[in-house]
């Protein structure tokens, strides 16, 4: 038995499916997870030694690859002289600053634990601020698992959000809407019968949760002027594509500012951090300046803030970072798609910067939420278990997106390649 299995038995005796989080459980491509014990650069090294090109990223945060010689000195040295004091310190203000200057769009901005907390935190300013409960989201986008946001589409556009998950009241989801991504004319419809009533709207700008679906152009436009004409306030959640898409997020990269943003992952380098910023005048109806209500006993805490800093530093030190990594995910992309072409096996594209996203689909190009529901997923789990058998590691779900990092060089590219070659010869 191999250690990784020994581990994933002893986890389930007293952790629930014996993970912290579900999709790390292979439910979805099946077989048993992988223990990991390091990482080194674009390298994950499991519990029995085995090395594996990394495409996950620990889902996104590591946009400079694993253990980072700056950034783990930095948290390493911060972490010196304390890891949490609950008290106001200067490298908060530090990351503020920075995050500030990286996006415009942000005049102020709150740190919290985790991209959850953060688009919580947002959804109930956005409320407070308004006097509105009714909120917008899309199908296929998730932002964190706080009770108004995993919630279903009813029927129809215009009936009542359903709880997907027993514990989430249907009193409370019932205030969601869900839309579809990219059906600007939907939105102008539900806007023109309720606009008035709806606090926010809540947005992947890039969807990476239903694998990785673009905005089509107008989109983003079209619902930054019906909450302009409504007084609406618009979230862009860029929890995962904020300095991955480009340095300042899809805002920068479309053109479309929101009035608040939703930041985590990358922020933190690695360490828990969140946040949400936008609008000085929105944001200063937050405790203690106003009365909406939000709090954390380790936001902003040093060593944390330290990892993101580091991180944020890092990359704007290097003038080519996103164009260089953009430049080697499309060169990924390409490769795998000509090694299914040779194989017989069409795989449709689509890219965001650092992120990508690979359908085993018919479809040239996948736009819509149906698109990628109509994708084949049982090739994809086929492909991704051939992946890891040639020391690929992939997201263990069709539905999730791919991250590249800085650490990813010509080499570990072509070699990925090269697995794919391999892999799709298998299906
Ligand atoms: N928003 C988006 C767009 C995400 O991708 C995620 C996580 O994947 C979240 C919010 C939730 O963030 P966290 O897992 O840090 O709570």
């Amino acid at each position: 038995m191999s250690r990784s299995s020994e581990l994933f038995t002893a986890a389930q005796a007293h952790i629930p499916g014996g993970v912290n989080s579900p999709v790390r459980a292979f439910r979805a491509v099946g077989g048993e997870p992988i223990f990991f014990k390091r990482g080194e650069g674009a390298y994950l090294i499991d519990a029995d030694d085995r090395r594996f090109i990394d495409y996950v990223c620990s889902w996104g945060p590591l946009v400079l690859g694993h253990a980072h010689p700056e950034v783990i000195d930095a948290v390493v040295e911060t972490a010196r002289s304390g890891l949490s004091f609950g008290t106001p310190t200067e490298v908060e203000i530090a990351l503020a600053d920075k995050v500030v200057e990286i996006m415009p769009s942000i005049e102020k901005v709150r740190m919290v634990s985790s991209g959850t907390e953060a688009t919580m935190s947002a959804l109930r300013l956005a409320r407070g601020f308004t006097g509105r409960d009714r909120i917008v989201k899309f199908e296929g986008c998730y932002h964190g698992h706080g009770d108004s946001l995993l919630v279903k589409a009813g029927s129809g556009a215009l009936t009542l959000g359903v709880p997907p998950s027993p514990g989430v009241p249907a009193s409370l989801a019932e205030h969601t809407l869900t839309l579809s991504f990219n059906d600007a004319d939907q939105v102008h419809e539900v806007f023109s019968e309720m606009g008035d009533s709806i606090a926010a709207i809540i947005v992947a700008p890039v969807a990476g949760n239903m694998n990785c679906v673009l905005p089509e152009p107008g989109f983003l436009e079209a619902l930054r002027a019906v909450c302009d004409a409504h007084g609406t306030v618009l979230i862009f959640d860029e929890v995962m594509t904020g300095f991955r898409v480009g340095l300042a997020g899809a805002q920068a990269h479309y053109g479309v500012n929101p009035d608040l943003t939703t930041l985590g992952k990358v922020i933190g380098g690695g360490m828990p951090v969140g946040a949400f910023g936008g609008r000085a005048d929105i944001m200063d109806h937050i405790a203690p300046d106003g009365p909406v209500y939000q709090a954390g006993t380790l936001s902003g805490n040093p060593v944390a803030m330290t990892a993101g800093l580091t991180t944020l530093n890092v990359i704007t030190s290097q003038s080519d970072f996103y164009p260089r990594l953009s430049q080697r995910t499309a060169a990924l992309i390409d490769g795998i798609q000509e090694a299914g072409r040779a194989a017989g096996i069409p795989i449709a594209a689509n890219q965001a910067g650092t992120m990508f996203g690979l359908f085993f689909t018919d479809i040239p190009k996948v736009g819509s939420f149906t698109d990628v529901m109509a994708c084949d997923t049982a090739r994809f789990s086929a492909f991704f278990r051939a992946m890891l058998t040639e020391g690929i590691y992939l997201a263990p779900s069709a539905f999730e997106v791919g991250f590249l990092s800085a650490a990813h060089g010509d080499a570990e590219i072509e070699a990925t390649i090269e697995a794919a070659r391999k892999a799709l010869r298998t299906l």
